[in-house]
């Protein structure tokens, strides 16, 4: 499997480099040349499979001959031994015909586990056999830094640094960056929002130089590994609830649209998607563009679900070349666009495409209080900010009689506490292997939202 890059004057790559570099030199995104397709037979015999043996069979195409079909299916394993649940990534009903996927009984409580922790088995076996040593920059709202500093944290061949915005991340998320002991991860509390964050990370990347001088990699949802790893569970889920014979419907709360550009990955494989649903918050920046077609950033307005409070969204990027078929000189024009006047718009040719693919909507944070609490009441389940803001766009988006409902629940609402309990009145505990959370102690920087001060701290401390 070749990978090219969405703007299109990137080399193309195999897998493994891919996944190694993270972001294309172009400025762009790395996606597969074509989908691989699983006809309705394929998916059928899927049935009654476990997680683990799906997950092989749905991402071995994307591989390539990066790892021999023994060693992925060893690295597959190891990434889901330590998830709580045993189905790993359970359908549960709440109501109707409305089913929550949860996603996040890893170790960090929410789904960018389910990819990080694959990622940092293949990371290891593959810098291990290049003998090669990396430093891994993230940029976080909160639940990508934890779970990439839990699933790096002590291996030799990586250094992580992560950079999540100063005062704008529950107290658990801090907690789980700061309190790691292993002196090859590194979180970095950058004086800035996320889009500031996850701009400073882009610079670095542009910077050539310092990107080759320290090996510079990149685990953001930018990776294409991670995407190719949330792909698995939209097959899961969907045949929990009756696929390939039935369609499904999904609600994804999206962010950076990574999670919900895995679902378009998941229908293009072939799998029967009807509806695909995104959910915003009160940074609706994507729920304007597939209303509008107009892309334009606002001010990040902090929200009680901040792994989503993001403008600049960049997956979106994905979907666009993939919709617009892989035009690179289209998606260059309105990326450009988007540098000098922060918003591009886009014809009405190009919406009708977008709406064939997408539908949305938004919560506002009093809908979301008022999900959490109505969902309680009802069903005694409770549920995260951000999986509230997925269910109360999934209600409105659920009308197509027996076509199952499936909400993404992307994080435990263990780590949201506070914000839960102000709408629900209970106030979840956190899970026995993290219980001493509160009473570990942190090691963090305060760095400003300045490139060249944050390099040379990353400089610093890799030579220290
Ligand atoms: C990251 C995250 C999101 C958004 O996911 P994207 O892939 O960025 O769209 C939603 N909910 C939670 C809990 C998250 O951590």
């Amino acid at each position: 499997m070749k990978y090219v890059s969405t703007r299109g004057k990137a080399p193309e790559l195999d897998f493994e480099d891919v996944m190694i570099t993270g972001l294309a030199r172009d400025g762009g995104l790395y996606v597969p040349k074509e989908w691989p397709f699983f006809s309705e037979e394929m998916i059928s015999k899927m049935d009654g499979c476990s997680y683990e043996e799906i997950a092989f069979q749905v991402m071995r195409p994307f591989i390539g001959s990066t790892f021999t079909d023994l060693e992925f299916k060893e690295i597959i394993k190891k990434s889901y031994k330590d998830f709580s649940s045993f189905e790993r990534c359970p359908v549960v009903k709440l109501k109707d015909n409305i089913f929550v996927l949860e996603l996040y009984h890893g170790p960090t409580l929410a789904f960018k586990d389910v990819a990080m922790q694959l990622i940092g088995q293949m990371f290891e076996l593959s810098l291990k056999r290049r003998n090669q040593k990396i430093v891994i920059v993230g940029a976080t709202s909160g639940d990508t830094g934890s779970a990439a500093i839990e699933a790096f944290k002590g291996l030799d061949s990586v250094e992580v640094f992560i950079m999540y915005p100063d005062g704008a991340v529950s107290d658990v998320q801090r907690r789980q960056m700061t309190t790691a002991t292993e002196n090859n991860v590194n979180a970095l509390a950058v004086d800035g929002n996320f889009d500031d964050c996850q701009a400073r990370l882009k610079d670095m990347f542009n910077d050539f130089d310092f990107r080759d001088e320290i090996n510079l990699a990149s685990v953001n949802s930018i990776n294409w590994a991670r995407v190719m790893a949330q792909v698995v569970y939209y097959f899961t889920s969907a045949i929990a609830v009756g696929a390939p014979k039935k369609k499904v419907n999904f609600t994804v709360p999206t962010g950076n649209f990574g999670d919900i550009f895995a679902g378009y990955v998941a229908k293009k494989m072939g799998l029967p998607i009807e509806k695909l649903v995104i959910a915003t918050n009160q940074n609706d920046i994507l729920d304007r563009v597939v209303k509008s077609g107009v892309y334009k950033i606002e001010r990040v307005k902090p929200s009680i679900s901040p792994s989503m409070d993001i403008q600049v969204s960049s997956n979106f990027e994905r979907a666009l070349f993939d919709i617009f078929s892989q035009d690179s000189l289209r998606i260059r024009t309105l990326m450009d666009e988007l540098r000098i006047s922060e918003k591009f718009k886009l014809t009405s040719e190009e919406v009708e495409k977008l709406q064939a693919v997408f539908e949305s909507g938004s919560s506002s944070e009093e809908e979301t209080n008022d999900t959490i609490s109505s969902i309680f009441e009802e069903t005694g389940t409770l549920m995260c900010p951000h999986s509230a803001t997925g269910t109360k766009v999934a209600k409105e988006k659920n009308d197509d009689g027996d076509v199952p409902m499936i909400v993404l629940a992307t994080a435990s609402p263990a780590k949201f506490p506070n914000a839960v309990k102000a709408a629900s009145g209970i106030s979840p505990k956190l899970p026995a292997h993290m219980s001493d959370l509160f009473d570990r102690g942190e090691r963090v920087k305060m760095v400003p939202n300045d490139i060249k001060r944050i390099k040379e701290i990353i400089i610093e401390s890799i030579n220290s």
